[in-house]
């Protein structure tokens, strides 16, 4: 018998990743691309199908070698009725995506939150493998987190669960893509240390990234690296800040839950862990309760970019029944 595959879709605020995969032979092959943002519904999975049809067909594989499509989402999903239910980054609202791709795709379609799925990886193939609790949370466009609880995932009794990007940090703070001001990921994302850095820089502070700034580009986290690495006054600062606020929060929720494991990851994080993960542990251990600080280990993404990509063949598993 010919070996199945999984199609992942990881769709990102940012970016899209597509791959091919299964548990004998891991990732066949990856597409990148960028995601266009406010695109309407039918628009958006158009461009899923588009993704799923190139993919496979880069990867050499017969339609029939296609166990399922997993496609991860940033924002809440019910994974039983296949409908988003609020996806701030890609401005996408009450959606029965699900219900949408099956129509377009002839192969049984999975929708999951993207960091659940980014830990179901971590949990099946990563850093979280024989974890019984564990937190992993991404850092990029937003923050988002995958909680798994006794080994598996926790999804909530209303499909919200592990939406630690809107947890309140600050009263007056920065409006968030969910409508309320002051949420942890319009503090700590990606986009906000590059709104922060944007505004020092506009007034008046010397920056390496200045001109960039000035020419409107898109700064992205190798960007922000090279300014860490040059020793950049304001990125260092604003990251600075950034870090204590990510280590309070998971202090905060580590004192509730007392995992095994955190595991950080996403776009941001990955590119800078060297400054940033020290960072976040010492705020995580100034802020948490000693015994609950003691019991965890604060450690970054052991698959990186695929996290989410082996999430679909335990995602397959889980609701398929099919091993992968
Ligand atoms: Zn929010």
């Amino acid at each position: 018998m010919e070996p199945k595959f999984v199609v992942s879709l990881d769709v990102g605020g940012t970016k899209q990743l597509a791959a091919v995969v299964n548990s004998e032979s891991g990732v066949r092959v990856r597409l990148k691309k960028q995601t266009t943002a406010g695109h309407s519904h039918e628009a958006f999975s158009r461009a899923l199908v588009e993704l799923t049809n190139e993919v496979i067909s880069l990867a050499e594989i017969k339609p029939e070698q296609v166990a399922a499509v997993a496609v991860g989402i940033p924002g809440s999903v019910n994974m039983e009725t296949g409908v988003i239910g609020l996806a701030p980054n890609l401005g996408l609202k009450n959606y029965r995506v699900r219900e949408h791709l099956k129509d377009l795709l002839p192969y049984p379609v999975l929708v999951e939150n993207d960091v659940n799925l980014a830990a179901a990886g971590e949990l099946a193939f990563g850093a979280a493998i024989s974890k019984k609790n564990a937190l992993v949370v991404f850092v990029g466009t937003g923050i988002g987190s995958g909680l798994i609880i006794d080994g598996k995932i926790y999804r909530g009794s209303g499909w919200v669960a592990g939406e630690i990007g809107h947890i309140k940090v600050a009263e007056k703070g920065p409006k968030c893509g969910c409508g309320q001001v002051g949420c942890f990921e319009a503090v700590a994302s990606r986009t906000a240390i590059v709104r922060d850095i944007s505004e020092l820089v506009k007034s008046g502070k010397p920056s390496t990234l200045k001109s960039k700034i000035e020419k409107n580009k898109e700064i992205k986290s190798k960007v922000l690296m090279k300014a860490l690495n040059s020793g950049d006054k304001v990125t260092i600062g604003v990251f600075e800040s950034a870090c204590k606020t990510i280590g309070r929060v998971l202090a905060g929720v580590n004192n509730l839950m007392n995992f095994e494991t955190i595991i950080l990851g996403g776009g941001v994080m990955e590119a800078n862990e060297t400054f940033m993960l020290p960072r976040i542990v010492s705020a995580f251990k100034k802020y948490s309760l000693d015994d609950a600080a003691k019991s965890v280990e604060v450690v970054g993404t052991d698959l990186r970019d695929d996290a989410a990509i082996y999430g679909g063949i335990a995602l397959t598993e889980e609701f398929l029944g099919v091993k992968v």
